[in-house]
């Protein structure tokens, strides 16, 4: 098959990472199916077949893989990228806000994989990318409920990828580091409403300080195409890494992590 008649469906595409690939992918030929719950979004990118969905919606989910198959009869890659970050101190951020993050971060992206799987089995080939993050590895204050979404999503990610190998389908983990985009001030707005008044004030506002001077200043991050430029490599490519590292401050600081240990690395990622 070649790279013209690849059909992509990918999630969390009126924004940032999500976006940037979708019109990479179109650019280089692809039939790109691009979903969000925001579709006038997705209408502003040129040849992207926009499909409303909500991760914490399944049957809007169902909804989306049978218009994709009744459309094409294949899926080809699904890029599973929609996600936030719930910062917030652990002891304040209520349970409910909680579950949601992991509805949207782990459990929607999850169903939406048992959906489209039968059909990449059929077809014996298939690759699903799931966006993790620096944060898959490493963590960060009042981020607990994100890192645990993604910690969860790297052992999960490498367990599916043992699963389906026989089958033809590959998984492949993409770890961005920071990426400009409207991730960091969704994030440190839930931080400030959540830790912005009670015990954790402190830390917070240290935490939303160095987060709004990377996320909001200009130029400090790198490009959401850096992420689409490593997801482009993984969809063309007939045996895609397991892991993609990519994007500001990601290699650092997960070998300060792996190589130099938590309390060095407590050190560095807590603001002063
Ligand atoms: P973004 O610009 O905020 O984009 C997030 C996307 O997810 C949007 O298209 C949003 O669309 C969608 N989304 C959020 N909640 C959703 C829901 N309940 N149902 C359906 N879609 C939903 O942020 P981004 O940086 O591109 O984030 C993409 C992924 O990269 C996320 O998984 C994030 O955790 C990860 N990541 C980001 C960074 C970074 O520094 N930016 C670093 C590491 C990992 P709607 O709001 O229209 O639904």
């Amino acid at each position: 098959m070649t790279n013209i008649q690849k059909v992509v469906l990918i999630t969390g595409a009126s924004s940032g990472i999500g976006k940037a690939t979708a019109e990479k992918l179109l650019e280089e030929g692809y039939i790109v199916y691009g979903s969000a719950r925001k579709t006038e979004e997705l209408e502003s990118i040129k040849g992207i077949r926009a499909l409303k969905l909500d991760m914490t919606d399944y049957a809007s989910l169902e909804k989306a893989v049978e218009k994709v198959i009744h459309e094409q009869n294949r899926i080809d890659v699904l890029f599973n990228n929609a996600g936030y970050g719930q910062y917030g101190s652990v002891e304040e951020t209520p349970i409910e806000d909680a579950k949601y993050q992991f509805d949207v971060n782990l459990f929607g992206l999850a169903r939406l994989t048992q959906l489209v799987l039968p059909h990449m089995r059929k077809q014996k080939s298939g690759t699903i990318i799931n966006t993790s993050s620096m944060g898959g590895k490493i963590y960060t204050p009042l981020g607990a409920w994100y890192h645990a979404t993604k910690h969860a999503l790297e052992g999960w990610s490498d367990c599916l990828r043992l699963e389906v190998k026989s089958f033809g389908i590959d998984v492949v983990i993409i770890e961005p580091g920071g990426i400009q985009t409207s991730w960091g001030s969704i994030a440190i707005k839930k931080m400030m409403s959540i830790s912005g008044s009670g015990p954790y004030k402190k830390l917070m506002k240290a935490s939303a300080e160095r987060m709004k001077s990377t996320y909001e200043g200009q130029g400090s991050l790198s490009p959401p195409s850096v992420i689409a430029d490593v997801v482009s490599k993984a969809v063309a490519s007939p045996r895609p890494k397991t892991r993609y590292v990519a994007g500001k401050y990601a290699k650092q600081l997960m070998f300060i992590r792996k190589y130099l240990g938590d309390r060095i690395f407590d050190r560095v990622i807590t603001p002063k």
